[in-house]
C-alpha cells in the first residue's frame, strides 16, 4: 500500500531495491504459498525479508506483499513510520484512525474479523501505481502470523493499521484493491491532490455518483480492443 503523504525523492543507498510489478502481472492474481518456520529462518527468505523492507521504505510505502515483487509466497511486511503520519493534516490523520505502525513481518497470516462496520476512505497500491480509490475496509480486526524468526504472533488493529492489514492480506489471494474499490472513485493521484484529498469521502461519493443512467448496459460493454 502506499504511504499516500508525498515525500522527498530518497537517495539510492542500496542495491536490494526490487521491481515492484504492476497489475496485469500473472503472480498478482495467484494464491500465494505457505512458508514453514525452517524456510523463514533460512538466509534465502531472510534476505527477501530485507529487500522487501528497503523496497517498502524506497517507493515509499506502508506495506508490501511479496507477490508484489514477484514471488508467490504468503509473506506481507509492514510499517508506518511516525514522520508519514506526521506529515499529513492532523484531523484527516485522526478521522482515518492513522497511527504509526513498527514494522513488522507477518508470514502465512490469518485475517479474524473483530468488527465488520465499513469504513471508506481513499487508498493506493505500489501495484496499481499512480491511483486513488475508495475502499471500504472491515474497521477492525485480528491477525494470526508467524514473524520473521517464525514465532506465532497476534495484532490486533482497527482504523488505519487494520486497512494495511486487509489491503496486505489480501495480496496473497490474488485480491487487489481494484476488486474491492467504489469504482467511480478511481482517479489519477495526481487529480486526487488537486480535486479530491481536502473532501470528506461521503461528499465525494456524492459528486462521483451518476447522474444518468447510460443508454447502454455497463455489462455490455465491448472488451479488450473496443471502441
Ligand atoms: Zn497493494
Amino acid at each position: 500500500m502506499t504511504a499516500t503523504a508525498p515525500t522527498a525523492p530518497t537517495a539510492l543507498t542500496t542495491s536490494t531495491i526490487l521491481k515492484i510489478v504492476q497489475a496485469g502481472h500473472p503472480v498478482l492474481r495467484q494464491k500465494a504459498r505457505p512458508l514453514s518456520p525452517d524456510e523463514i529462518r533460512g538466509p534465502d527468505v531472510q534476505r527477501i525479508i530485507e529487500a522487501m523492507r528497503e523496497t517498502m521504505r524506497d517507493a515509499p510505502g506502508v506495506g508490501l506483499a511479496a507477490p508484489q515483487v514477484g514471488l508467490g509466497l504468503q509473506l506481507v511486511v509492514i510499517e508506518d513510520k511516525p514522520a508519514y503520519v506526521e506529515r499529513g493534516d492532523p484531523d484527516e490523520m485522526r478521522a482515518r484512525g492513522r497511527t504509526p505502525v513498527p514494522f513488522q513481518v507477518l508470514v502465512n497470516p490469518r485475517l479474524n474479523i473483530v468488527d465488520a462496520t465499513p469504513v471508506e476512505f481513499f487508498e493506493g497500491c505500489l501495484s496499481v501505481t499512480d491511483m486513488m480509490m475508495v475502499v471500504p475496509r472491515l474497521r477492525a480486526v485480528r491477525v494470526e502470523a508467524l514473524d520473521h524468526t517464525g514465532s506465532p504472533i497476534s495484532l490486533s488493529a482497527d482504523g488505519w493499521p487494520a486497512r494495511i492489514l486487509q489491503h496486505e492480506i489480501d495480496h496473497l489471494r490474488g485480491v487487489l484493491c481494484i476488486d474491492r474499490m467504489l469504482s467511480r472513485t478511481f482517479m489519477s493521484t495526481r487529480n486526487y491532490g488537486q480535486w479530491w484529498a481536502n473532501t470528506p469521502v461521503p461528499d465525494v461519493l456524492r459528486a462521483v455518483a451518476v447522474t444518468e443512467a447510460p443508454d447502454a448496459p455497463l455489462s455490455s460493454a465491448t472488451g479488450p480492443g473496443g471502441a
